[in-house]
């Protein structure tokens, strides 16, 4: 049983009272996109940047869903309590009342919202955030990756292996170069510089990245967006992760192989304090 409220069609209701056709695309062909958004003290995270990929990702693949998604989410977070939740949202194509490939525009979309407790991870130092190990492996998504698809078995299968590998995360390798992690961008630290791979359908825009390259460009710090080879890792005093429920995450070995010295190197002590002092400035109105 599971009581939490969640969003469906135009209502609230507890999670286990709420229900989707067997014909939902979402179900049968994963004809459905989506979003995860924190919320910290019931404030929502870069949630502009959250709808606007959102918007981007309806568009890319045709569905046509308008809601006031700002009132949607701001409502479910606070029947569901308020304080440091994710919030997962997201919309299918809808049903035909059967199953077919084709669909027409006359489909109603199914808008589905609900939420899951999180920490805050900014109120953690920087000492209690865990390092990441990571392996190196094969990029067996569709050519879309810009696209935020539920479409995830490639991902699902490929962080199961990193699991049973004993790591966290997963780097993704296509054509010879590195794209992203399973569910997070990727940046590399070389001579004061950070590098990270350049926006593509290759990659998915994340909202963290891009925050991460806001923050750099304020505080001065160089970055560029380039192609990068696996190879290159072996050479980088540091690697990081991103996503928005986890922040920046240091990746401190690779393949078994620990990145330099194996510690949270000092540009990501600092990224890491610009991010609590950027989510500072979100609670107190600032930013
Ligand atoms: N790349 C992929 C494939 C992802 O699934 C995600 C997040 O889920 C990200 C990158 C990071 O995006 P964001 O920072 O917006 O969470």
């Amino acid at each position: 049983m599971n009581s939490e409220i969640v969003y469906l069609n135009g209502q609230f209701l507890p999670a286990d009272q709420a229900r989707i056709s067997v014909f939902d695309r979402g179900f049968l062909f994963a004809d459905s996109v989506y979003e995860v958004i924190p919320y910290y003290q019931g404030i929502g995270f870069r949630l502009q940047q959250h709808l606007d990929r959102l918007a981007y990702s309806l568009r890319a693949v045709r569905i046509q869903a308008e809601a006031d998604w700002v009132g949607i989410l701001d409502e479910l977070v606070q029947r569901n309590g308020g304080g440091n939740l994710s919030v997962y949202l997201q919309i299918s194509r809808g049903s035909a009342g059967y199953r077919t490939h084709t669909y027409d525009d006359s489909m109603q979309p199914t808008l589905f919202a609900c939420t899951s407790p999180i920490r805050d991870i900014y109120e953690d130092g920087a000492e209690q955030v865990k390092g990441y190990n990571v392996i190196v492996t094969a990029d067996l998504r569709w050519r879309r990756c810009d696209i935020k698809s539920t479409g995830l078995l490639p991902n699902i299968l490929v962080l199961q292996q990193a699991r049973e590998a004993g790591a966290d995360e997963a780097l993704l390798v296509r054509d010879g170069l590195l794209s992203e992690g399973t569910s997070s961008n990727l940046f590399l630290v070389r001579q004061g510089v950070i590098y990270t791979p350049k926006r593509s359908s290759e990659i998915l825009g994340g909202t963290t990245r891009e925050l991460i390259l806001e923050l750099a460009a304020e505080a001065g710090i160089p970055y560029q967006e380039v192609d990068l080879q696996p190879e290159e890792l072996d050479h980088a005093d540091e690697v990081w992760v991103s996503s928005s429920t986890r922040g920046v995450m240091p990746v401190l070995s690779i393949d078994g192989v620990p990145v330099a010295d194996g510690l949270k190197g000092p540009l990501w002590q600092r990224m890491f304090a610009l991010f609590t002092r950027f989510q500072h400035r979100l609670m107190t109105g600032e930013a």
